[in-house]
């Protein structure tokens, strides 16, 4: 316990519950380097209590029709418009990225809202009439009951928002256990619901860390469960959860971690490929899921985007988040930090150039902050640590190939395939690339290409464990069962057993 900190709970059955566990950690204020809260760490027993109101709450949810439910999600949407400033304050304070971006963080995730209002649609099926004998034969998409999600430090109010709304929508009770780096988000986020009209236990948060994790995954009134963080972790519930025992094996999809490449063509217009690579590369401070750390310099064009980016590295403005011309904060703990200087330690040593040291940054009137300036790095190989693995930083690797060909071939070969992105003013390059790469969600001339809230979000390889992109479309299925109906009426039934296959007359 860290003494007289604010103590952050759980939500359960519209009620904030103080933590019974005894278990808890500091919150930090990544700026200034201050633990500001102190957040609880469910027991096995708290997630049990949570499941439970979920569960008491999920029948009478899924009784209730769509266009009820959407009108609750109409009005959590004008209560997140409404709260919009607090909420990305709240972000800044616990993770650090600046208010604006925090700003746009917030709108991310009020378009998921805003799509699940449309769960009356969204839900509508097939139906056929008369086919044969009097049948008519339609299908039912229906919610499965009580839903989990566990969710990443990087973007606290976007990724819940990919989860929860969808899920709700669709006419589940959902329990969130959110990243305990920096959990009050999702606590304003429960009491939005509530204010919306959400009844009690339909939406709950409970705190924690492996514990509460475990607990959800093992336990058996689970019946799906969304999971967005790190690749490790994600492997771990995606293999916990499909080797559960029990009536339902647990339906989950687990996105993980990224390596996103920007390719830099000669036909590029470099100065919108270096502005492109500057905000991909350094935004949020690198803590993104697509973030580009990695720049594909194809023939010609490498020493030219080198010398342009070297200036635009060392000109970032890296100060306090709340600071309005602040275009990147501190990264979210001290201990990310240190794993992140000891990346840049790591790439020195294998030999990469680097160009551009983030190291030994201090921010006047924030010396204790969690600051690092931004890194840049060239001539880096596909064998380097600094390439293989997510830094999960500001850092930008510069890696040098011949031609198109050898990027393809390049970026098909890294285990993680979330995100990349062409820049080129060829349209058969841009073609032939969009189909050739092997990565989920692709850019052309578009750094950092987050599908829209109606074309759902995912990576392949080892960037997603599961078959179901998150929210969109591929979100209504992931939280609904599908159930197809037969049916007829006593008056079109002729004598007599059937003991063939039954096929349409
Ligand atoms: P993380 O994997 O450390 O944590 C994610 C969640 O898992 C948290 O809620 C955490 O409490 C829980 N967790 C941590 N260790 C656990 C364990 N041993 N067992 C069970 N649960 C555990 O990730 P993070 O550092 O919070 O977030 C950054 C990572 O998330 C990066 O790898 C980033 O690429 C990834 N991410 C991916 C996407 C995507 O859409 N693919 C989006 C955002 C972030």
């Amino acid at each position: 316990m860290t003494g007289k900190l604010p103590a952050l709970g759980h939500f359960v059955h519209g009620k904030t519950v103080a933590v019974t566990s005894g278990r808890s950690q500091p919150v930090f204020n990544p700026a200034t380097g201050a633990a500001i809260a102190d957040v609880g760490l469910a027991s096995v027993e708290e997630v049990n209590a949570a499941v439970a109101s979920a569960k008491l709450a999920a029948p009478a949810w899924a009784d209730t029709a769509p266009l009820k439910r959407a009108r609750v999600l109409f009005k959590f949407k004008e209560l997140i418009e409404k709260h919009h400033d607090d909420l990305a304050a709240t972000i800044t304070r616990e993770h650090g990225k600046v208010f604006s971006d925090a700003k746009g963080e917030v709108i991310r995730g009020l378009e998921i809202v805003e799509f699940a209002c449309g769960i009356p649609q969204l839900l509508k099926t097939q139906f056929t009439d008369n086919i044969g004998g009097g049948i008519d034969n339609w299908q039912l998409r229906q919610p499965l009951g009580v839903t989990a999600g566990v969710t990443p430090f990087n973007f606290p109010v976007m990724v819940p928002l990919w989860m929860a709304p969808m899920a709700i929508a669709c006419g589940n009770s959902f329990v969130l256990k959110p990243s305990e780096r920096d959990p009050s988000a999702s606590l304003m986020l429960a009491d939005l619901f509530k204010q919306a009209g959400l009844p009690d236990g339909v939406f709950n948060v409970v705190q924690g860390d492996k514990v509460a994790v475990d607990a959800l995954i093992q336990h058996p009134d689970i019946k799906a469960l969304s999971f967005v963080g790190s690749t490790p972790i994600a492997e771990y519930i995606y293999s916990e959860g499909n080797r559960r025992k029990g009536a339902y094996p647990l339906r989950v999809q687990a996105l993980g971690g990224a390596k996103n490449h920007l390719v830099v063509m000669p036909d590029a217009d470099l100065d919108q490929a270096v502005d492109a690579l500057i905000g991909a590369a350094y935004g949020s401070a690198g803590e993104r899921c697509m973030a580009i750390s990695v720049a594909v310099a194809v023939g010609s064009v490498a020493d030219k985007l080198v010398e342009v980016l070297i200036p635009r590295v060392r000109a970032l403005k890296v100060k306090n988040g709340m600071e309005a011309d602040a275009e990147m904060g501190p990264v979210v703990t001290g201990a990310h930090k240190e794993k992140i200087e000891s990346y840049i330690d790591q790439g020195v040593k294998a030999g990469a150039h680097l160009l551009v040291d983030g190291r030994g940054l201090s921010v006047t009137g924030h010396e204790k902050g969690f600051f690092l300036g931004g890194s840049l790095f060239d001539h880096t190989t596909p064998d380097m640590t600094i390439y293989k693995e997510e830094i999960f930083g500001p850092v930008l690797c510069v890696i040098r190939v011949p031609d198109m060909a050898a990027a393809i071939e390049l970026i098909n070969a890294h285990e993680f395939g979330n995100g990349v992105s062409l820049f080129t003013s060829d349209g058969n390059t841009a073609r032939e690339f969009s189909r050739r790469i092997e990565v989920g969600m692709v850019g052309v001339n578009v750094p950092i290409p987050v599908p829209m809230a109606w074309h759902s979000f995912g990576g392949w390889k080892r960037s997603l464990f599961g078959d179901t992109h998150i929210y969109g479309e591929e979100g209504v299925r992931f939280y609904t069962r599908y159930k197809s109906i037969m049916q007829r009426w006593p008056e079109t039934i002729s004598k007599g057993a059937e003991f063939t296959m039954p096929v349409a007359k």
